[in-house]
């Protein structure tokens, strides 16, 4: 499979198309860039006074019979890729469609841990860049998106998992990623209520601390893409189910959906959970199987937990939203599903294993819990690019981990569509990396941490 998708041809005949759609009274021209309106306290103090209801994030549309180009899954990865289209490209032609509601995925339901402390070299390098998109974002997006760096610890119980760790620090350093190997008592000074005596069933020997880590807010982050997407001309068509996807002569043509037909050019999948069923109606195999994964939140408490706190060996994740509810999540349930329920399995389990890192925790109250679908690959990194359908491009398998890598996966994936060629940054993701046995084992750092 050529790194150069065979749809350049179509694709630089899009680009050069005029974006009609940019024509959106709600637009302010700053720069000679279209961003969508301001939000500001005079138009908070106007509204409050004036009563006057505030205009929808974004908009609702009839669907046309034509796109530039479709977007299936509106989750943070098909918004990210098509505000990046229109926002870097001028490409605003473009449908994003979702059988659900706007973050109803996996974008929805996440723990919203942000960190670039990969184990291979391209993966950190990836991850990086989207950190560094976060860091902007509220500017960028207008949107307060809520990204606090607060620090995040990767617990070592045994002397291999402190060899990974050390593995990672370097590579990480060598990226220019600030990561490091700390010791129990600096692990203490970061998490006074962390139990580091030796007396525990798994002690604590070291973590790898990344300070640049961190929590985001979901919700502001798909509210954002999705409300500066439909400012630069985007239509975002929720209930809007793709059923099937066609091809002619070894390139895709368009979609049908509960609403009617829809030609395009270039049709992206990003759809997590549901990417096999997907693309199975282009006819193309992905080694995706999908998994549910749970997490729980509990009451809100008076701040005491600053950095974000993963053992693998516990397969237990712990962080303290602004709100004060402890966050807590682990690894992916054991059997492949579609399922979204919760489980008391899960919550005993992890009770018993946050317990055993914070004993001091034992009367707080879990709230609620939910769950949401993983596209597990077998190495666990993406599958960004190309796939021999020409004009299907892929942006999946994201697995425990995808919510951090949407920006970047955003702005590589609009500049392949953009361009026709597949950008440095995600070359090492390509689907042909499984047939041609050159995998991205991102196994020692995705697992529990996400
Ligand atoms: C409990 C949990 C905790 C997580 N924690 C983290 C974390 O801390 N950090 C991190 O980086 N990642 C985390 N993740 C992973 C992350 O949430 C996902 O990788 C990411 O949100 C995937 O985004 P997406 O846009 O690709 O897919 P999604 O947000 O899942 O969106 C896919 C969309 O496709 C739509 N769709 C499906 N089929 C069709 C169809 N036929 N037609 C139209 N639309 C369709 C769905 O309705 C859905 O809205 C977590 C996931 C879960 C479940």
């Amino acid at each position: 499979m050529a790194p150069e998708h065979g749809a350049k041809r179509q694709i630089s005949m899009v680009g050069g198309r005029p974006s009609a759609r940019q024509a959106v009274g709600r637009l302010v021209s700053r720069n000679g860039k279209a961003k969508p309106a301001t939000y500001s306290a005079f138009g908070l103090l106007r509204h409050g006074l004036s009563q006057h209801p505030w205009p929808r994030v974004w908009r609702q549309h009839e669907l046309a019979s034509s796109y530039d180009a479709v977007i299936i899954g509106a989750g943070v990865h098909g918004l990210s890729t098509a505000y990046y289209l229109a926002e870097r490209h001028g490409i605003s032609n473009v449908a994003v469609l979702d059988r659900g509601y706007v973050g109803g995925g996996g974008s929805g339901r996440n723990t919203a841990i942000i960190r670039s402390n990969y184990l291979t070299p391209e993966g950190v390098r990836f991850y990086d860049r989207s950190v560094a998109l976060y860091r902007n974002m509220a500017t960028d997006l207008n949107f307060n998106v809520m990204f606090v760096p607060r620090g995040h610890l990767t617990l070592a119980h045994n002397d291999s998992s402190l060899r990974t760790m050390r593995w990672r620090a370097e590579v990480n350093k060598l990226q220019g990623v600030d990561s490091e190997v700390i010791s129990p008592a600096e692990i203490k000074q970061l998490v006074p209520f962390i139990d580091i005596s030796p007396r525990t069933r798994y002690p604590i020997l070291g973590a790898l601390y990344h300070p640049p880590g961190g929590i985001i807010r979901h919700d502001a982050v798909n509210w954002g893409y999705a409300r500066a997407a439909d400012a630069l001309g985007v239509e975002i068509h929720q209930n809007t189910e793709v059923t099937a996807i066609h091809t002619k002569a070894g390139r895709v043509t368009g979609v049908s959906t509960n609403r009617g037909e829809v030609a395009a050019p270039i049709v992206v999948n990003c759809t997590a959970g549901w990417a096999t069923l997907i693309a199975d109606m282009a006819g193309v195999r992905l080694p995706i199987i999908t998994h549910p994964l749970q997490a729980a939140v509990t009451e809100p408490v008076k701040m005491f937990l600053d950095a974000v706190v993963v053992s693998g060996s516990l397969h237990v994740y712990v962080s303290q939203t602004d709100r004060g509810e402890l966050v807590f999540g682990a690894s992916t349930d054991a059997y492949a599903s579609y399922s979204m329920r919760g489980s008391l399995e899960f919550t005993e389990e992890l009770a018993g294993h946050v317990l055993e890192l914070m004993p001091s925790i034992s009367k707080m109250r879990v709230l609620r819990q939910w769950s949401g679908l993983c596209d597990i690959t077998p190495d666990f990194s993406p599958i960004m690019g190309v796939t021999e359908v020409e004009g299907f491009l892929v942006d999946v398998g994201w697995g425990t981990y995808g919510f951090k890598a949407a920006p970047a996966a955003g702005e590589a994936m609009a500049q392949l569509v953009a361009t026709g060629r597949t950008p440095e940054l995600i070359a090492a993701f390509d689907l042909a990396r499984f047939s041609e046995g050159r995998l991205a084992s991102e196994r020692g750092a995705a697992a529990v941490g996400h």
